[in-house]
């Protein structure tokens, strides 16, 4: 049993991250500005004596005795951190450094969420962990991209000058319930859409690629990083290896809701990769992990999350 930070937790992914070290019987701190993420999320574990939730925002110092820290506080979704871009910056590059900072003080271990997009739009396929990427450092996804960069290079000096116990994870696009409606990432989008029967909006021409992974495969990863051995940094890829286009998953979620909603054409945003799907070697052999759920498994748990949620709302 530990004494566990996690920021970010009323988050999409941090939500189901509490929730499962709770479960585990550890005391679990939430903290979290809310930006994004919401009390919805952890309104099951508000009660629990274990749980504590710290409105705060990772931008500032914060202090308090832990074991472990998860550091996951950031906008993920492209509409939400591009709201204010020099905010997204500085809550990676601050954030990093009050949370290494914090791990420095309290002797913590300590995970960040990193992501797959410091592979910008990459020209290696699929992206293992040793390539270094392609990213536009001054385009509308460089707040996002070369904040979580920065993040990783200042989890390694940490490490290197501090002798800090760190563990780095790149996150692949991963989806399920607790996705806020809002939220802008496909999965989500396309499933309020199909819904709701409205049109379903592919953005470019749909032969983009992405490789989805559920976040009960994710949150499994993410633990088994965190115990493993010391000195075993990273940076690993979590994601699921099957690579799927925008316009397979739109026919996929037409078909799974059995929706009337027609699938509509808009301008691809600046920058938006082509392709993208991990190797997970490192993570299979380091961490025997490797993801169980598959797209139509996870798509039909999502949309059924959806559904519920937007029939309590009406
Ligand atoms: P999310 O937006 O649902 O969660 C982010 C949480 O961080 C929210 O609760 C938000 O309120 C909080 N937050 C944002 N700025 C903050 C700040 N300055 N101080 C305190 N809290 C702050 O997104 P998510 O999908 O749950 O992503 C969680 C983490 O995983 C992020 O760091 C993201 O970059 C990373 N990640 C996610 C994915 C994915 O596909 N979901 C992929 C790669 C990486
Ligand atoms: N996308 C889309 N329609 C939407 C939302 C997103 O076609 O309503 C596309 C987007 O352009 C990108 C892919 O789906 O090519 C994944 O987008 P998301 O924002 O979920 O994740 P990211 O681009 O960060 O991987």
């Amino acid at each position: 049993m530990k004494k566990i930070l996690v920021t970010g937790g009323a988050g999409f992914i941090g939500s189901h991250l509490c929730a499962r070290l709770i479960k585990e019987g550890n005391d679990v701190i939430c903290a979290d500005n809310l930006f994004t993420g919401s009390k919805k999320n952890i309104e099951k574990l508000i009660d629990n004596r274990r749980f504590e939730f710290l409105r705060h925002d990772i931008t500032k110092e914060l202090l308090v005795q832990v074991d472990q820290i998860y550091n996951l506080a950031c906008p993920a979704s492209p509409i939400h951190y591009q709201y204010d871009s020099i905010k997204t910056m500085r809550t990676s590059v601050l954030g990093a450094i009050h949370m290494l900072e914090l791990a420095k003080d309290v002797k913590a271990r300590i995970l960040q969420a990193s992501t797959s997009e410091v592979y910008g739009n990459p020209n290696v396929h699929p992206q293992p962990e040793e390539y270094w990427g392609n990213v536009n450092p001054i385009g509308i996804r460089s707040c996002y991209d070369e904040g979580k960069r920065a993040a990783e290079t200042l989890f390694f000096d940490y490490h290197r000058q501090n002798a800090i116990d760190i563990k780095v994870i790149r996150i692949f696009n991963t989806y399920g319930p607790n996705m806020a409606r809002n939220d802008g990432r496909v999965v989500s989008n396309f499933i309020v859409q199909a819904l709701k029967g409205d049109n379903i909006t592919i953005y470019g021409d749909g032969t983009q690629t992405r490789s989805f992974c559920y976040v009960d495969d994710l949150i499994e990863g993410m633990i088994r990083m965190m115990e493993s051995p010391e000195g075993f940094t990273g940076p690993v890829n979590l994601g699921n290896p099957t690579e799927f286009t925008m316009l397979e998953l739109a026919k996929k979620v037409i078909a799974l809701t059995g929706s009337k909603s027609k699938i509509v054409y808009k301008p691809l945003p600046q920058d938006d990769p082509t392709q993208r799907k991990p190797v997970i070697d490192l993570a299979k052999k380091m961490l025997a992990w490797e993801p169980s759920v598959s797209l139509d498994e996870g798509l039909k748990k999502t949309i059924a999350y959806f559904e519920s949620s937007i029939t309590s709302d009406t």
